[in-house]
């Protein structure tokens, strides 16, 4: 599964927060990843350019990790 991250420039700090998966927003505005909530109209993109919002960043770079780890697990070494 390949989906790319959603981040969406809030009007109200000015920072780029990362989006729950669609259809995890409370009715009538977007809910990010750190509880932040954005009106429907905030622009939204797959590549940010703005300032992020520190914890929606952090979480973004753990989740970038975890994925790496899955795609290339690290190898036990087995010494018999
Ligand atoms: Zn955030």
């Amino acid at each position: 599964m390949n989906r790319p991250a959603h981040w969406a420039l809030s009007p109200l700090d000015l920072q780029a927060h990362l989006l729950l998966a669609e259809g995890c927003h409370p009715k009538g505005v977007l809910k990010a990843r750190c509880g932040h909530l954005l009106p429907l109209r905030a622009r939204r993109f797959r590549e940010v350019s703005a300032r992020k919002c520190t914890d929606c960043h952090l979480m973004s770079l753990s989740e970038a990790i975890l994925a790496l780890r899955r795609e290339n697990p690290i190898r036990k070494d087995v010494s018999r």
